[in-house]
């Protein structure tokens, strides 16, 4: 398990690394720019670059880590990829709902396979695992209608990278959304008018809104918006006592006067 500079989230989980591409977001794919580095300096873990890899010996992890944690699944990978068989989410599902003092983050873009695996398997999800779809443009909405289509404490969307207008925008069912523009060398542009339309109907239906960054050269480049600090959080994470970050707050949304209130440490 790594300490993590994703904002929304405190550690990240891989008991699988490696994946392929799906969907525009995956063009400039920063888990496998990070893949190739760590294979041509020879870790281990990364022997087989971004393919597909299971490591057997990481799927205990969160039960040795006793202090809750927020937890991104398979930051590296995608847990619905078509080469995992169902036995292996299986056993990582079995973890998550033994390790019931941390929540667990799952965010795919197979959401087909996400929808199909839920209705054999899991009709209702642990309420310490939430679900996830990353939506980058309309033409990916559709994974939004998977989501919904099983039960879950927090069904949440990460707009990120946003690359174009969502709209039309329904958030019926869903009790979280994150937005945030690319980064990295050859980001793409993130236009302010495609997060107002998020934020307003994030406003409309009271669904909490985390705001990760604007498109930029690096990550967590320019994260005010409207001139505040916004990292909402779903209700549900008063289920634990979490420590995030340094605090226990549900809702962080903070003036950006002061550059230090913007520190994760904070
Ligand atoms: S689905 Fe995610 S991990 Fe897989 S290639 Fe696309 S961006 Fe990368």
């Amino acid at each position: 398990m790594r300490r993590t500079r994703i904002e929304w989230t405190n550690a990240t989980w891989n008991p699988v690394t490696g994946c392929t591409p799906i969907s525009l977001a995956c063009k400039n794919c920063y888990a496998r720019r990070f893949a190739d580095k760590a294979q041509k300096l020879g870790v281990l873990k990364y022997q087989h670059g971004f393919k597909i890899t299971v490591h057997p010996e990481l799927f205990d992890w969160p039960l040795k880590i006793r202090k809750p944690q927020m937890i991104f699944v398979n930051s590296m990978s995608d847990l619905f990829h078509e080469q995992l068989p169902d036995d292996v989410i299986l056993k990582i599902f079995d973890v998550m709902e033994k390790a019931d003092w941390h929540i667990f983050q799952v965010l795919t873009k197979r959401s087909a396979r996400m929808a199909e695996f839920s209705a054999k398997y899991y009709p209702k999800w642990p309420d310490h695992v939430w679900a996830g779809v990353s939506v980058e443009t309309s033409q990916y909405n559709y994974r939004i209608d998977h989501l919904r289509s099983f039960e879950a404490s927090v069904h949440f969307i990460s707009y990120e990278p946003l690359l174009d207008s969502v709209k039309p925008i329904n958030l019926q069912d869903i009790e979280w959304v994150i937005v945030g523009g690319e980064t990295g060398p050859n980001y793409r542009p993130m236009r302010e008018e495609w997060v107002d339309e998020i934020f307003e109907e994030c406003q409309k239906a009271n669904v909490p809104f985390f705001f990760k960054q604007y498109a930029g050269p690096r990550q967590g480049w320019k994260r005010d918006y409207r001139g505040q600090i916004w990292e909402q959080y779903p209700a549900q994470l008063t289920l634990s006592s979490l420590d995030h970050g340094g605090t226990r707050s549900r809702e962080r949304i903070r003036p950006t006067q002061n550059p230090k209130t913007n520190s994760r440490s904070s």
